[in-house]
């Protein structure tokens, strides 16, 4: 059964109205509606959670699986979930969790607490707990207090996020959050308009707003076939990564497989993926991996400088580390990312 708890972020506007300042749809909403999420509602002109303490997926997963490949590498990551999105993207691979409440007309889950969780993530030997698979900015208030207790306990934090995120939701989780990786699903407003219901721009200024914040950042871009796959929108892509965020953010072009509403479309070609990285590589980005294509080479992480291999992946296992000291083991040279927990 959902706890209601009340909304962190939000206004209260004239005659019970209120509006949400969590993601960029900035939803106004009157006494008794919903927000376009259906997980926040206006409760006699306060604004509540209505996913506070409820959960849709508790799992135990390798770090590289968010993907996040230059954060605690080989780790393990409680990976938590309640329902909800602010998205509806066509091509959703987790639609049947991440759509439920717009579905199903409401929240359903299992009842959990922020306690609960940190223990659970001590218990099994997680080195971070991760906010994933539907959208953590909807159920921002139970991944803060987890955040934050986690912490205490020295569990590290990463938001697998579309990034729709305000400058305001940026700054609060900021000093709790030790890293995210944002899907940056498109370079045009029109794409986010008409297949994720969303807008481009609150995407690019969370994301300056992430770096600019000390989180480690690290984006990834499902290339679906006639969707995002131009050389003109994967340079786009690249150039904001290397020039807005910096050449070190690491890129993962991701392999799409029909799903959803887009089930009928074929999958990403291995040579689309290749051309993104010729791209990313271009534009000056120093790491760039494939994704959803386990045992391409693309998986691994090879020193900027030198070309040395230094952390060689197959799927979500890692099979060799030679970074020393978050260095190139053979020119010294600096590979960035969270190689410990401070
Ligand atoms: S989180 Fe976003 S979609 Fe949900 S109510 Fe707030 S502004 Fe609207």
């Amino acid at each position: 059964m959902a706890e209601q708890r009340e909304a962190m972020l939000y206004e209260k506007l004239d005659g019970q109205k209120v509006r949400c300042e969590l993601c960029g749809h900035g939803c106004e909403i009157v006494a008794g509606e919903y927000g376009i999420c259906r997980v926040r509602q206006n409760v006699a002109g306060r604004l509540r959670s209505l996913t506070y303490g409820v959960v849709v997926a508790v799992n135990v997963d390798p770090i590289e699986k968010k993907p996040l490949f230059h954060f605690l590498p080989g780790t393990r990551s409680l990976s938590i979930a309640a329902p909800g999105c602010n998205f509806q993207c066509a091509f959703c691979q987790n639609w049947q969790i991440s759509q439920s409440p717009r579905t199903d007309g409401g929240v359903r889950g299992q009842a959990t607490s922020p306690e609960q969780l940190v223990t659970a993530a001590v218990s099994r030997d997680c080195a971070s707990i991760s906010y994933t698979y539907t959208e953590p900015t909807v159920f921002f208030e139970m991944a803060y207090d987890t955040a934050r207790l986690a912490r205490e306990r020295g569990i590290g934090n990463c938001f697998v996020s579309n990034g729709f995120m305000t400058p305001r939701a940026v700054e609060t989780i900021a000093p709790y959050l030790d890293a995210i990786n944002v899907d940056l699903k498109a370079f045009r407003d029109e794409t986010y308009r008409r297949v994720m219901k969303a807008r481009l721009a609150p995407v690019l200024t969370a994301l300056e707003a992430l770096v600019a914040a000390g989180v480690w950042v690290e984006v990834t871009t499902l290339i679906v076939p006639d969707l995002n796959d131009s050389d003109a929108e994967l340079r786009d892509i690249a150039g904001f990564i290397a020039g807005r965020l910096g050449p070190h953010v690491p890129w993962h072009v991701s392999r799409f497989h029909g799903d959803y509403r887009m089930s009928d479309r074929s999958a990403t070609p291995l040579e689309t993926l290749e051309r993104a990285g010729r791209i990313g590589a271009e534009a000056g980005l120093r790491y760039i991996y494939s994704g959803n294509v386990p045992g391409h080479a693309d998986e691994r992480t090879h020193c900027p400088s030198c070309g040395e291999l230094l952390i060689d992946r197959r799927g979500y296992t890692i099979r060799a580390n030679h970074l020393a000291d978050g260095a190139c083991g053979t020119c010294g040279e600096k590979i960035e990312g969270v190689w410990a927990l401070g």
